[in-house]
């Protein structure tokens, strides 16, 4: 749309009052309309309630949204497809703010299409493509071809190992100027870094080091996505206190919030309450969750930080071995006990920890040193109270994320997005159906500073879906996860429809997005 086309429509609107129900002349102008998605009901994603609209489409972008007033002739002659959405709701694409995956490997990514999500964000947890110029990476996906549209974050974890740091506490001063650098050409190309402080070699760094960081992405503008340091109830204050810290100098968000065996909603607002107060000082803090009440990670998560890598673990296997044993033994108990842990990798794979040292008649500990070792397997933790993360979604400042990918064995990679509007919309109406889709879409996007994406609206990418949410409908379940999600009718990627009725259309339509200059 010209700049006088776009004078013409505020002029008039401003003359009759209103957008949604004036006809649009300017419509006239196009010689074809890509897409029309009539008698839906529009919700914006801005979490106002849902409006009677039609969405109009030229090339990847939304046009009008309002009564658009075709004529047959326009039918007949400009309008190349035409979508009926009576009886169901138009929203923006969802948008995933942590997400796990090759899109090289798995460029079609349609666990995520299939449960609504156009756009994915990776490179998370401090772990990003181990590649000397990440742009180059980038520019091999897009030309590759991807499902979804693609936000880009560098890790901090490998940009120690790139560096020359890896597990170094201290690094020395030219190899942190080394990695700020790097950082610094990285954030040219992506969304902002992520950290891993649970996981090697992120685990090693020290205040003075996050915070040269953090100023390097504050200067650019960019945010940093946290898996924190320690997920567990009572660490928890202290993990985030350190994110906090950061937030002095850059945006901070704390990835796939939880307390890992901390329980109620009362517990969950007081930590909502600590990120409320650093917002009342000036601190931009946001979280995501995902909602179920199982994690899932490397079975490393429960080593102790000096067995977490196979070269510790065959030190300490030999010199500290029942000190090990002990630690395995009362961590896992203190994380529900080892039926609680689903492993979920091959020949492990659907077995509880319980169950494989039952048939290997050794106690669990044991099964852990001897036949599994910490980088052995991945697995789902049933770790979490339900209330209290309940409570945490519900938040307005906490969005809502899969951590998930097309192969990871635990349902929230293909049912997140579903799982949120069937079971905590519709059966225990614990949000509201504009506002799930607020926290999905638009606030998401505001999030990660995505301007033209998340909210229908003339002049937005046109990223969007069509379904009756009575019909969404999360399929993946713990023993079989890898199941996609269905009743997400029309799933449009850059205005084309890359997903409809259940089938994916030939071609990728996703783009790899470029952050703010
Ligand atoms: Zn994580």
């Amino acid at each position: 749309m010209n700049k006088n086309r776009i004078l013409a429509c505020v002029l008039f609107v401003s003359f009759l009052g209103g957008c949604t129900k004036t006809p649009p002349p300017f419509l006239a102008e196009y010689a074809s309309i890509d897409l029309l998605i009539e008698n839906g009901q529009v919700l914006d994603g801005l979490g106002g309630e849902a409006q009677s609209a039609d969405v109009v489409v030229v090339g990847d972008k939304i046009v009008f949204v309002g009564d658009a007033q075709f004529t047959d002739d326009d039918f007949d002659r400009r309008i190349k497809k035409r979508i009926d959405a009576a009886g169901r709701m138009v929203t923006p694409g969802f948008i995933d703010l942590h997400s796990h995956g090759d899109p090289l490997e798995t460029p079609a990514l349609e666990n995520f299409l299939a449960m609504g999500v156009t756009t994915i964000s990776l490179g998370q947890d401090g772990d990003s493509p181990e590649v000397a110029n990440l742009s180059d990476w980038l520019d091999e996906v897009a030309s590759n071809g991807i499902g979804t549209n693609l936000a880009m974050f560098v890790g901090h974890g490998t940009l120690r190992t790139l560096s020359g740091i890896g597990r170094t506490p201290v690094p020395e001063a030219d190899d942190l100027e080394r990695m700020l650098e790097m950082l610094d050409t990285s954030l040219q190309v992506t969304f902002g870094m992520s950290t891993g402080l649970e996981y090697n070699p992120g685990l090693n760094a020290q205040r003075e080091e996050l915070e040269a960081l953090a100023r390097v992405v504050g200067r650019n503008d960019r945010m940093i996505m946290s898996h924190m340091r320690n997920e567990d109830d009572d660490q928890l204050e202290n993990s985030i206190a350190e994110l906090l810290d950061q937030g002095r100098y850059a945006r901070v968000h704390i990835s796939h919030l939880k307390s890992v065996f901390g329980k109620g909603s009362e517990r969950a607002r007081e930590i909502l309450g600590i990120l409320d107060s650093a917002r009342e000082s000036g601190i931009q803090v946001t979280a995501e969750t995902y909602p179920y009440n199982a994690s899932y990670t490397g079975i490393d998560i429960v080593f102790p930080v000096w067995a977490k890598t196979v070269e510790q673990f065959d030190v300490a296997k030999v010199e500290r071995r029942d000190e090990l044993a002990e630690f395995l033994r009362n961590r896992v108990n203190r994380r529900n006990g080892p039926e609680a842990t689903l492993l979920g990798t091959d020949p492990y794979t659907g077995k509880t920890l319980a169950e494989l040292a039952h048939e290997l008649e050794m106690p669990f500990e044991d099964v852990l040193i001897d036949v599994i070792g910490p980088d052995g397997v991945s697995g789902a933790y049933f770790v979490m109270d339900n209330e209290l993360q309940t409570q945490i979604l519900t938040d307005a400042n906490v969005g809502v994320c899969s951590d998930g990918s097309p192969t990871g064995f635990h349902p929230r990679g293909h049912g997140t997005f579903a799982r949120i509007i069937e079971r905590y919309v519709l059966q225990e109406s614990i949000l509201t159906l504009p506002d799930a889709v607020r926290k999905m879409t638009s606030f998401a996007a505001s999030v990660l500073g995505i301007t033209d994406r998340g909210v229908v609206k003339a002049g937005m990418i046109a990223d969007l879906l069509v379904f009756d949410p009575s019909r969404v409908h999360e399929t993946a379940t713990y023993p079989n996860p890898l199941q996609l999600a269905v009743g997400f009718d029309v799933v449009i990627v850059n205005g084309k429809i890359a997903r409809e009725d259940g089938r994916q259309a030939d071609g990728f339509f996703g783009r790899v997005l470029r952050p703010a200059t």
